[in-house]
């Protein structure tokens, strides 16, 4: 194959996943070649127009400690912030904000402006370039064909997209704009192993055609809590979002035309996100409920295109006007862009290493929804560890690992490339064991440093975190120093008994009773500091035992999955094992747990298991 240029990384595809994999791999030093179908998109919101949220939120400010795009486009592009669970402890907050779609694109397309060692090319790529199971560049539709050591592919929802509106269907990677069916069709004969997911989105509304004045207004946080670490203010204007329900006469219009709805009338075989639910799927699913909220989200500040998050639908055009129309508020609302479901094909994610690139090809990388996840965070996240690790196989260097015990990222890679997925996979917090320790305000100081390492975060940010980090050991150290009595603490009206020991200000700030504003009233170096930091400290005082037992439980984990799997053990002697695992064990006979965990079809049963023989508790079975 003669190639018309060679570049070290090729990304394709322009979406989350892949402007995060292209600046991942040109900040590591690589010469990386962005192509992607349509330049002026790169960067589009496919869906909603919010970033971050529950378990989104970590991950987004994950990317960001590793001094990514999203967080900072984010932020820049923000029309409404808000911290989702603020009554709740800590370790499940989410910052979310709204993003203004168009902003948010600007901001993307200007950083990767400024990106060394990026460049970007408008094409389709219409197959991969393999020699002996070696990736060695790509060709486009056009017939030129680059060369490269390593390829992240990001296609999105663009391979085999097939958009559905009640019956009707046609081939598109998302609305106005065409599928990749070259690509699909190679990577088809392939034989890696695929399947199709599907998803949804609801019908745009026209604000000016909006009744605002019954709705309830929702505003942003008065104190914003900013996605990227880097950013100290709000730059874009502020909106409130409305809200309404769904009633009675709704769910009948959408009950009254289940069959014509694509989902229902039999048209799509994809399966979708279970907690994203159309209205279709509500209505069916939740039938005892009579109603459902609605969040009005103004899209940009520069237009009137409303988001009604809540009613995504692939029910007929004419279906979601009367439905939309039975809805406070909307009685006459005018639809800009009806809702629509669209099938897309997925690879399954056990076929990739945990460094994201697959086991068949090497040099080859996946990131982003063509794993089978849902979400713009998720893709951003698998698009910073295939662009870095891209890059590492490109030039030599060491591979990014994140380990589930230190990153949500971790969790996802771990979870997609070892149990696979079984309908679009987003993150929650639930998902994550260590989510005392690993929570969205320490971030960077669980990352930074890694991607400081790894050749990821510029010298600002690096700079930056040194100082923060300077301020914040020096307050605990101070705070763990100074001590007060118990007669004057509890002449401040503390709950302590006069003749009780001395306290450190740290210890202090574990009681349920003692505000922030008490200790920084006894400690100057805690005053000093800004909020968020002093609202760290203190999560770490109050959780301080808490943390201990996770961390141990987390050295445990890692020593676990150390752990070595005798060549004389014999997996058909194991009980509780089924018959099918044992032979796939037999098979691939793994040398670690980790190992074992990476065999496609082992359960997390399985692995207690095996923890449990090797630990000796089944001597039999060892003995052969
Ligand atoms: P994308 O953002 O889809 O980007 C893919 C990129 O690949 C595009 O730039 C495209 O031009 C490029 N490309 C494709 N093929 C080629 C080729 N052959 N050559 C060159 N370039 C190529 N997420 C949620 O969290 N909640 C939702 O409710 C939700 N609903 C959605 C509804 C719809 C209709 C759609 C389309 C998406 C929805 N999403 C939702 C998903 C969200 O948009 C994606 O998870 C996210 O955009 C995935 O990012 P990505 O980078 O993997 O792919």
């Amino acid at each position: 194959m003669f190639h018309v240029k060679q570049v070290d990384v090729i990304v394709i595809g322009g979406g989350h996943a892949g402007t995060e994999a292209a600046a991942a791999s040109a900040r590591r030093g690589a010469r990386t070649l962005l192509v992607t179908l349509k330049a002026a998109a790169i960067g589009t919101m496919s869906c909603n127009p919010a970033i971050g949220g529950l378990g989104k939120g970590h991950l987004v400010r994950e990317v960001d400690a590793l001094d990514g795009l999203i967080g900072k486009a984010a932020d820049a592009a923000g029309i409404q912030f808000r911290l989702l669970n603020r009554k709740k402890g800590p370790a499940v907050q989410g910052p979310r904000l709204q993003a203004d779609r168009h902003l948010y694109k600007i901001a993307i397309q200007d950083l990767l402006g400024h990106q060394p060692n990026l460049s970007i090319l408008e094409g389709e790529v219409a197959a991969l370039d393999v020699s002996g199971g070696v990736i060695t560049g790509v060709r486009l539709a056009d017939g030129t064909c680059i060369g490269a050591s390593a390829v992240v592919l990001t296609a999105g929802t663009f391979l085999n997209g097939r958009i559905h509106i009640g019956d009707q269907n046609w081939s598109a990677g998302r609305m106005g704009e065409p599928a990749s069916q070259l690509l699909a069709s190679q990577l088809a004969e392939t034989g890696q192993k695929t399947g199709r997911l599907k998803t949804g989105t609801p019908p745009r509304l026209d604000g000016t055609t909006i009744d605002w004045s019954g709705l309830e207004s929702q505003p942003g946080d008065n104190d914003p809590t900013f996605l990227s670490f880097m950013t100290s203010s709000i730059t874009a204007g502020q909106i409130s979002c409305g809200i309404t329900h769904t009633n009675t006469q709704t769910h009948d219009i959408v009950r009254a035309n289940l069959s014509r709805s694509a989902m229902y009338g039999g048209h799509i075989d994809g399966v979708g996100p279970r907690y994203c639910p159309s209205l279709e799927d509500k209505v069916v699913r939740f039938g005892d409920k009579d109603s459902h909220q609605i969040f009005l989200e103004p899209e940009s500040l520069s237009n009137a295109t409303i988001y009604p998050n809540g009613i995504s639908t692939s029910l007929p055009a004419d279906v979601q006007t009367d439905y939309v129309r039975s809805i406070r508020g909307l009685e006459h609302a005018h639809i800009l862009q009806p809702g629509y479901a669209i099938e897309y094909d997925y690879f399954d994610p056990r076929h990739l290493k945990t460094d994201l690139e697959t086991k068949d090809i090497s040099g080859l990388f996946y990131a982003g929804q063509i794993n089978g996840t849902t979400g713009y965070e998720e893709a951003a996240a698998q698009g910073l560890v295939a662009g870095a690790n891209a890059a590492a196989k490109a030039l030599g260097n060491a591979p990014l690992f994140l380990s589930r015990t230190q990153s949500y990222i971790g969790v996802m890679i771990d979870d997609l490339t070892t149990f696979g997925v079984t309908e679009p996979y987003r993150m929650f917090t639930s998902r994550a064991e260590f989510r005392l320790s690993v929570r969205a305000d320490n971030a960077d100081q669980r990352l930074t440093a890694i991607g400081q390492e790894r050749g990821l975060v510029c010298s600002n940010r690096w700079e930056a975190f040194q100082n923060k980090m300077a301020k914040l050991d020096g307050a605990v150290a101070d705070l763990k120093r100074n001590k007060s009595s118990s007669r004057v603490l509890n002449e401040l009206g503390l709950p302590i008994a006069p003749d009780g020991p001395n306290r450190s200000h740290f210890e202090l700030l574990s009681f349920p009773s003692v505000t922030v504003e008490i200790v920084a009233a006894l400690n100057p170096s805690l005053a000093e500091l800004p909020a968020e930091l002093q609202q760290q400290i203190a999560t770490e005082a109050r959780y301080a035992q808490y943390l201990e037992r996770e961390q141990q439980e987390a050295k445990k984990l890692r020593n676990d999955e150390d752990m070595q799997l005798p060549a004389t053990i014999d997996y058909r002697l194991i009980g509780g094992l089924s018959a099918e695992i044992q032979k796939k064990l037999v098979l691939a006979r793994p040398r670690s747990l980790a190992d074992a965990k990476k065999i496609e079809g082992i359960t997390p049963s399985a692995i207690l298991i095996l923890m449990a023989t090797v630990k000796g508790r089944t001597k039999r079975a060892l003995a052969g």
